[in-house]
């Protein structure tokens, strides 16, 4: 059975899983994921979701996945791609094979040259954790 390997469990590698399913590939789909969630949208990051306490808006539940077929890992970064071989070695050790592989690893903020990430009043906004951080520290006391 052909296996589809996906590094980077943001909204265009969960998209891009559950369009191979509706374009009718049967084989496996894994989305391997750093994040410790399932793929959330960011954009509300930084609007309610800064200013209210919320889980991320999920892309779908995982309940979505199981019945996709789709296997998620989660808090798993893909630290090397073998392209012989055609493996795809995880952070725990583990190794995947695959027959085609998507990298959608998306981006990551930018730091100004010589000024330090998340010090002082310094935050950085990508991921949900990013915005619980800024938010505690928005409470009165909290740093911001
Ligand atoms: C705060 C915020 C607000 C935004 N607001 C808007 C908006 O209002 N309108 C709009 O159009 N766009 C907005 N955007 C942009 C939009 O969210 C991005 O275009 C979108 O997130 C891109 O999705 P992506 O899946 O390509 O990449 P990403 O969202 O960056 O996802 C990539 C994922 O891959 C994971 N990853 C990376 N490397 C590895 C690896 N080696 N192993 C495993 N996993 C890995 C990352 O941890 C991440 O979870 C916003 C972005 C942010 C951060």
């Amino acid at each position: 059975m052909k296996h589809i390997v996906i590094i980077g469990a943001g909204e265009c590698g969960a998209r891009a899983a559950f369009a191979l399913r509706e374009r009718g590939f049967g084989g496996e789909v894994t989305l391997i994921g750093a994040e410790p969630h399932l793929p959330y949208e960011r954009p509300p990051l930084s609007k309610d979701g800064l200013a209210e306490a919320s889980l991320p808006k999920f892309i779908a539940d995982a309940a979505r996945y199981e019945e996709a077929r789709i296997t998620v890992l989660t808090g798993a970064t893909a630290e090397n791609i073998d392209r012989v071989r055609k493996a795809v070695t995880l952070s725990d050790g583990r190794s995947l094979s695959y027959d085609r592989l998507l990298l959608a690893t998306g981006a990551r903020p930018r730091a100004f040259p010589g000024v330090p990430e998340n010090a002082g009043r310094i935050r950085m906004l990508r991921t949900h954790s990013d915005a619980l951080a800024i938010r505690g520290a928005l409470t009165p006391g909290g740093g911001l």
